[in-house]
C-alpha cells in the first residue's frame, strides 16, 4: 500500500496535547498593559488619520489621541466608569503622556491635559468618533498587517508546504455572537397589568442568532480574523474584525471569505485560513481559487458521491468522494463493499491568477499502483471545461466533497486545532466586557469597542514581541 501524503489520523486517546501551561511570566498587570497601548505606535497613527479639528468652534479639550487611548484602555479595564476612574488618576493618566512624549514628542505630549476626561466628555467624544468607526477600521487594517509582519507572521521568503502549512503561516478566523447589551427586543412594551407602555432602548445590530453549540444568542455577530507566531500567551495578533449583517448573502462565512482574501492579497506569504464547519465548499472554493487553503470540517450531513470510474487496461476502478477525498469501492467476497481512502502522494497547486489544486492518488491494484490526479478544493464552472465535463454541469460540487487537506488525516489533526485560537480570542474579548454584554449599541459604536479591543491585545502582543527579541536576538 502506497504511504499517504497527509498520514493517518491517530485515535483521541493517543493525541499529546500541545497546550502549554499558563506559566507565572505570561501574567500581565494592568498598569502593564495600560503601558503597552501608550507605546503602541500605531495608537498615534490613527490618531493622525483622524481629521483634525477646524478653527471654528471651541477648541477641544483633549486630542483625538487621548480618546482612541481611552478607548483601548476602556477594554483593558472593561468599562467606561472604570476607565474614568482610574485615567482621571494623573499618575495613571501620565502613562499615555510618557507614550506620547516618546511617540511625539515632549511638545505634543505637553499639550495634553494633565489627567483623563470625564465621562461626559469621553460620552461626547465617543458620538464623535462613531462617524469615523468605519474610516478608523481602514486605517487600522493595513497597521495591523505590517504588525504582525514584523512580528514574523506570513513571512514572504520562508518554504511554503501546501500539505503542511505552519500555524504563522495561516489566519485563524470564527464569527462570534456579543451579547446584546440590553435584553429588550422591542421598542415599546405594554404592561398587561395597568396598560402602560413602556419605551426600551434597543440595539439597532442584534438579532437572535445561533452559535455553534445550538443555543440561542441575542445579539451582533462580528468576524475576527488572527495569526501568530509561537504559542505564547497574548501573542495573536489581531487582523480584522468584520460585521457580519443578518441575513448577510452567504452568511458569516461570506464575510469570512472576504476578509482572508483581502489579508491574502496583502500578505503573499500568508497560505490561507482556518475555519469551522460554517465555511461551506462554496467558500473553499472563492479561496482555493485565490490560491489559499481552507483547513476545516467536512459538513456532517454530506453523503459519499460517485466520481468517476478509471479503466486502465484490464482494471476497473470507482472512484468516490468520501469524507473530503478521493476513496475506491471496493467489493468483499461476501458481497459487500466499502469505500477505502486511495492514498494521496502529493497536493499540487498551479496557476499564476486563477489557482488550481489537485490530488495526485496512487491507486493501489495488483497489475501495479496507478497514478491519477484529481482536482480538489474548486468546482468548475461551465465555462471553464469542454461541454458537458464541468462539475457545474456534472451537479458534482467538488469544492463541497473533496477538501485540499482531508479532515480524517494527521495532518489536518495537527493543523485544525490552531483554530482554536479564534474561540480563545473571543474569550478574551468577552472577559473584556462588563458582566460579559456589549456596552455599545449600533454598528458604528461596536466597531470602536472592538477596535478598542483589538488595538489593546495588539499592542500587548507588540510588547511581548519587542522583549522577547531584545532578550534573544536572531539578527
Ligand atoms: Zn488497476
Amino acid at each position: 500500500m502506497p504511504e499517504d501524503l497527509f498520514g493517518d489520523a491517530v485515535p483521541p486517546t493517543q493525541r499529546i496535547r500541545r497546550k502549554r501551561a499558563f506559566r507565572d511570566t505570561d501574567r500581565r498587570t494592568l498598569g502593564e498593559r495600560l503601558s503597552d497601548c501608550a507605546h503602541n505606535p500605531d495608537l498615534y497613527e490613527l490618531a493622525a488619520s483622524l481629521p483634525q479639528p477646524g478653527s471654528v468652534g471651541r477648541p477641544r479639550g483633549y486630542p483625538d489621541l487621548a480618546f482612541l487611548y481611552f478607548l483601548a484602555a476602556r477594554s483593558v479595564l472593561h468599562s467606561a466608569r472604570r476607565a474614568v476612574a482610574h485615567l482621571e488618576d494623573p499618575e495613571v493618566w501620565a502613562i499615555l503622556k510618557s507614550g506620547a512624549a516618546s511617540a511625539l514628542g515632549p511638545q505634543e505630549a505637553a499639550r495634553i491635559p494633565a489627567w483623563g476626561p470625564t465621562r461626559a466628555q469621553w460620552l461626547r467624544a465617543q458620538k464623535r468618533l462613531c462617524g469615523h468607526s468605519h474610516d478608523l477600521w481602514e486605517a487600522y487594517r493595513p497597521l495591523a498587517l505590517r504588525q504582525a509582519l514584523a512580528q514574523g507572521i506570513f513571512p514572504e521568503d520562508e518554504t511554503r508546504s501546501w500539505s503542511n502549512p505552519q500555524r504563522h503561516q495561516l489566519i485563524a478566523a470564527d464569527g462570534t455572537v456579543l451579547k446584546s447589551p440590553t435584553l429588550a427586543r422591542a421598542k415599546q412594551s405594554v404592561d398587561l397589568k395597568t396598560g402602560e407602555i413602556r419605551n426600551h432602548r434597543v440595539d439597532p445590530a442584534s438579532v437572535p442568532q445561533r452559535e455553534g453549540g445550538g443555543t440561542e444568542v441575542y445579539g451582533p455577530k462580528y468576524v475576527f480574523f488572527s495569526a501568530r507566531r509561537g504559542s505564547d500567551y497574548m501573542t495573536r495578533v489581531f487582523l480584522d474584525c468584520r460585521y457580519a449583517p443578518h441575513l448577510h448573502p452567504g452568511g458569516e462565512a461570506a464575510v469570512g471569505v472576504s476578509g482572508a482574501l483581502d489579508i491574502m492579497a496583502a500578505a503573499p506569504g500568508c497560505m490561507g485560513l482556518l475555519y469551522d464547519g460554517a465555511m461551506r465548499g462554496v467558500h473553499r472554493d472563492a479561496i482555493a481559487r485565490h490560491g489559499g487553503l481552507v483547513i476545516n470540517k467536512q459538513h456532517k450531513g454530506n453523503e459519499p458521491q460517485f466520481l468517476e470510474t478509471l479503466r486502465p487496461a484490464r482494471c476497473n476502478h470507482q472512484l468516490w468522494a468520501a469524507s473530503g477525498r478521493v476513496a475506491e469501492k471496493v467489493h468483499f467476497a461476501d458481497g459487500t463493499t466499502a469505500l477505502a481512502p486511495v492514498p494521496i502522494r502529493r497536493l499540487e497547486r498551479r496557476g499564476t491568477h486563477g489557482f488550481r489544486w489537485y490530488h495526485v492518488l496512487m491507486i493501489p491494484c495488483r497489475h501495479g499502483t496507478h497514478e491519477h490526479r484529481v482536482t480538489v478544493g474548486t468546482t468548475s464552472r461551465a465555462d471553464e471545461r469542454p461541454p458537458g465535463q464541468s462539475d457545474e454541469e456534472r451537479r458534482f460540487h467538488r469544492a463541497e466533497h473533496l477538501q485540499q487537506i482531508p479532515e480524517f488525516t494527521r495532518a489536518h489533526q495537527l493543523i485544525y486545532p490552531y483554530r482554536s485560537d479564534a474561540e480563545s480570542g473571543h474569550a478574551q474579548l468577552d472577559a473584556s466586557l462588563w458582566n460579559g454584554r456589549l456596552i455599545s449599541y449600533g454598528v458604528e459604536a461596536q466597531q470602536l469597542l472592538t477596535l478598542g479591543f483589538v488595538l489593546a491585545q495588539n499592542s500587548t502582543s507588540r510588547a511581548l514581541h519587542q522583549s522577547s527579541a531584545q532578550l534573544q536576538p536572531t539578527g
